[in-house]
């Protein structure tokens, strides 16, 4: 549209003129968006609606593994929109047979279930472990162990398993049969164990809990005690998964193998897309009819997720991966030595990082992060006391040093300031 065109409210929807304040107008106010409104993206950069380029460090909230609309995706996305979207799960397509053959290869999984978002990825491994819990040992064997500040999702079955009360507050009665235990505290898990328990789930890395990785002793743990109790370990790697702390999936680096694994966010680079990955054996807990999705497995999600995976999925890929994370690290470190009274020091795997504030700043990791946007540096915080840094996977050596600059600027008017 034409900076000329003006407001017109009889125009066809598609022309009006919208702005961030639309926004407070027609959308129900569960999010507190940006005053700008981004309009177009490549590579690490986005543009709003006055031409203003910011540099994003947020990767869509960890999802744009490869950057904004990368070129080979465009494509695959391109040729998919012109050939065929959805027919439905009454029949089957090609997109999505050799997305789950690249995903079963790559993985200790044999089976896969898709469906559209990080939530009913972990809705379907969820229902899974009760289904397979009750063919295999009775109703009684339906508990769930999962860990306190921990993210699995927003339907009421997952926010309730991640355990954040500020999530489930006012959405009761909430489901039972769900216990919370600190997490990397293997003794609490012990405790907490019964052969009433069907499953164990965590995250490897936790994400929206503040970017902190489990310990192997934790995770290596864990799985001993699910073998002990005939529970299933499942793994949410909808954050750390698909390259974001270098490895394909973050439990190939742990060394730790999970029942159940679920995929999402980057997995789709931005096109709505989840799975659940399983073995062959619970997977046929779930008999025809037993789960299902109408988008679930489509097409157009599948084609562009099989482009993003088979980038994503190459040792250099990966490499380059591990080397830009420790690059981010050391720069990130030297950050925290320049300012000890602000930061109390860097965590994460690969190029999922979280810079701690310091007792003095705690509190305050959203002030930080709207410094940095005046200074068109995109970051996000995990928790109100951690700055969360997951730029897309492509980042160049000389876009870390940019978002350095930014953010030493921000931090200099920050201090100056306080
Ligand atoms: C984002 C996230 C989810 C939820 O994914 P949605 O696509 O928002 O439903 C689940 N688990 C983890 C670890 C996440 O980071």
């Amino acid at each position: 549209m034409s900076e000329s065109t003006p407001p017109n409210p009889h125009a066809p929807a598609s022309q009006r003129v919208v702005d961030r304040a639309t926004y407070d107008q027609v959308m129900v106010p569960t999010y507190a968006p940006a005053a700008w409104v981004p309009v177009r993206g490549k590579g690490l950069w986005l543009w709003d609606q006055d031409g203003r380029q910011y540099l994003d460090f947020t990767a869509g909230i960890a999802v744009s593994g490869l950057g904004h609309a990368p070129d080979a995706v465009v494509a695959a996305l391109h040729e998919q929109a012109q050939r065929l979207w959805h027919v439905g799960n009454g029949y089957t397509n090609e997109p999505v047979l050799r997305l789950a053959t690249a995903l079963t290869e790559a993985t200790f999984a044999d089976r896969v279930f898709f469906a559209n978002s990080g939530a009913e990825a972990n809705e379907a491994a969820f229902k899974l472990a009760r289904k397979w819990a009750h063919r295999r040992h009775g109703a009684g064997k339906s508990r769930l162990v999962a860990c306190a500040n921990a993210f699995h999702g927003r339907t009421l079955f997952t926010v309730t398993v991640g355990g954040q009360p500020k999530y489930t507050e006012g959405y009761e009665p909430l489901p039972p049969a769900i216990s919370h235990v600190p997490f990397n505290d293997l003794a609490a898990a012990e405790a907490a164990m019964g052969d009433e328990v069907c499953a164990v789930v965590v995250e490897p890395v936790q994400g929206e809990g503040g970017v902190t990785p489990a310990t192997r002793e934790y995770l290596l743990g864990l799985r001993a005690l699910c073998h002990r109790h005939q529970a299933l370990l499942i793994f949410d790697e909808v954050q750390c998964g698909l390259g974001r702390t270098g490895e394909l999936y973050a439990y190939m680096g742990y060394g730790v193998v999970p029942d159940i694994l679920t995929s999402a966010k980057a997995l789709g680079n931005g096109f709505p897309i989840g799975a659940m990955l399983t073995t062959e054996d619970l997977a046929s807990a779930f008999s025809v009819g037993a789960h299902g999705s109408t988008y679930g497995g489509n097409p157009l999600a599948t084609a562009v997720a099989l482009k993003v995976f088979e980038t994503i999925n190459q040792p250099a890929f990966l490499a380059r991966v591990r080397a830009a994370g420790a690059r981010l690290q050391g720069l990130l470190k030297a950050l925290v030595t320049d300012y000890p009274q602000v930061f109390a020091g860097v965590r994460g795997l690969g190029l999922m990082l979280g810079l701690v504030l310091a007792e003095a700043y705690q509190g305050r990791a959203k002030e930080l992060t709207r410094l940095c946007e005046a200074e068109a540096l995109l970051l996000l915080i995990a928790g109100p006391d951690v700055v969360r840094v997951v730029p897309p996977l492509i980042v160049s050596d000389d876009e870390m040093d940019e978002a350095m600059l930014r953010l030493r600027r921000a931090l200099t008017s920050w201090v100056g300031q306080t």
